[in-house]
């Protein structure tokens, strides 16, 4: 388990109505799903974060890299062990690198 302080300020955000219905579902609380206000996935085709095996998550990436809730849901997908898709601009092997220490969260690997 990754200590919370790599990852970023876990101070909550006050929370606020949302329209979010990305790829983190339901199994978060109305208040947890409000800090994802402005996540750039909820914009976006889900797919693109979930490629099959031999497809580039370059896209996937690049709109990670750009979302103000990054740190967050790296955090969120470390915190429940998310094995399948892109979290944080992390796929599941790097974001296990994170979780062991061997890695930087904010390392970013867009290829
Ligand atoms: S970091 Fe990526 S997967 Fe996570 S909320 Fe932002 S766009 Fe969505």
């Amino acid at each position: 388990m990754p200590s919370m302080s790599a990852i970023g300020d876990l101070t909550p955000a006050p929370a606020s109505d949302t329209d979010f219905q990305g790829i983190a579902g339901d199994a978060y609380s109305e208040q947890r799903m409000a800090r994802y206000e402005g996540a750039l996935c909820a914009q976006s085709d889900p797919e693109v974060f979930f490629p099959e095996k031999g497809e580039s998550s370059k896209n996937a990436k690049l709109i990670c890299a750009a979302c103000p809730c990054r740190d967050l849901c790296l955090e969120d997908a470390l915190v429940n062990d998310e094995q399948h898709g892109i979290w944080g601009g992390l796929s599941y092997p790097e974001r296990c690198r994170v979780a062991r220490g061997s890695e930087s969260p904010h390392r970013q690997h867009i290829a």
